[in-house]
């Protein structure tokens, strides 16, 4: 049961803790922390370079765990009216692959980090009735819908209009449109936007409980930090490559402070993240660089240069705390 005291405490925008220097991260020492990626077509660098910095921190303070949430039913206004969400998509099922693939590999190679990483696949979390009682809560109490809306868009909009997008059966296609929630609150209902579909144009829906059966808008992504998993709890300090301090929408809230608004409406205000902005490149050429075209460059594998990565924030740890934004030059060096 929401109390009104605490949806009225959601309407205003919360501002979180911002932590952009190594030594008060290390100071705070958190316990849990939490990562939170878009599986795209590939690995990028810095993706590994964030993935680095936190598995760093987990070194650092041996009774820390870190979740890494893959947002592979994640969607935004720029993805288009119509679009292959990432759980569909075969370029996006290999990067998480890669991802696990490298996780495993580091927990193999270092026994110390057994059993303190966990890492969910959001289509698959679905299948934790948990998760997706936690999930149907989001837009099925109209108290908890109305504050996510206002803290996307500084707007109630209309009650039924939902930041979901069910996937089109018929093509496995989503729109970035927000979805109609029926009024018994068990069905997700849009328009296929795809030309190329036999049910263009069409109304479908989807039961709300079906796993893996819709997207979630992106500031939902980090939906994980506010949710007690058995054993992990709330989390303490969210690892973000983004500057968490960039403004955001018309109301030029910073994303940080939007996505706490957003935690706090949803962990009923239990959740009291932290925001670290993690090293991320600068360079528009490594911006561009995956992590495996990295990897061909140096001519270490995989592992070796994850290791590198983590050498180079160690390093920068010690004499530029402060230092978030990475070279090339610095990573070879
Ligand atoms: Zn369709």
């Amino acid at each position: 049961m929401i109390a009104q005291a605490s949806v009225r405490m959601a309407l205003i925008y919360k501002k979180p803790k911002i932590i952009a220097d190594s030594r008060e991260l290390l100071e705070l020492a958190p316990a849990r922390i939490s990562f939170a990626m878009r599986p795209r077509d590939k690995v990028y660098l810095s993706d590994a370079l964030a993935i680095a910095s936190a598995v760093k921190y987990l070194n650092d303070n041996p009774k820390s765990q870190l979740r890494v949430d893959i947002a592979d039913l994640d969607f935004d206004l720029q993805r288009g009216a119509f679009f292959v969400p990432y759980s569909k998509n075969p370029n996006s099922l290999r990067t998480i692959k890669e991802i696990l693939d490298l996780f495993a590999e580091l927990v193999s190679e270092d026994i110390t980090l057994n059993g303190r990483i966990s890492i969910n696949v959001l289509s698959q979390w679905m299948r934790d009735p948990d998760f997706m009682e936690f999930l149907v809560r989001c837009f099925s109490d109209p108290n908890i819908s109305r504050a996510i809306k206002l803290a996307i868009s500084g707007k109630r909009g209309k009650p039924y209009k939902v930041p979901f997008s069910p996937i089109c059966p018929s093509c496995d296609h989503a729109s970035c449109a927000f979805a109609v929630l029926s009024p018994d609150k068990q069905i997700l209902s849009n328009v296929c936007k795809n030309p190329a579909c036999k049910d263009h144009g069409k109304l479908f829906s989807r039961n709300v409980r079906e796993p893996g059966a819709f997207c979630v808008f992106y500031f939902l992504d980090n939906a994980g930090d506010a949710f007690n998993l058995q054993g992990f709890g709330l989390t303490d300090v969210h690892f973000t490559a983004l500057d968490p301090s960039r403004l955001w929408g018309m109301r030029r809230l910073s994303i940080a402070q939007i996505n706490a608004t957003l935690l706090h409406a949803l962990s009923e205000g239990q959740a009291q993240t932290a925001y670290y902005k993690s090293p991320r490149v600068a360079d528009i050429y490594a911006k561009k660089l995956s992590f495996n075209d990295f990897v061909r460059r140096t001519g270490l594998d995989h592992l070796g240069n994850f290791c590198l990565l983590m050498a180079a924030i160690s390093e920068f740890h010690r004499t530029e705390p402060t230092k978030t934004d990475f070279t090339m030059a610095d990573l070879l060096r």
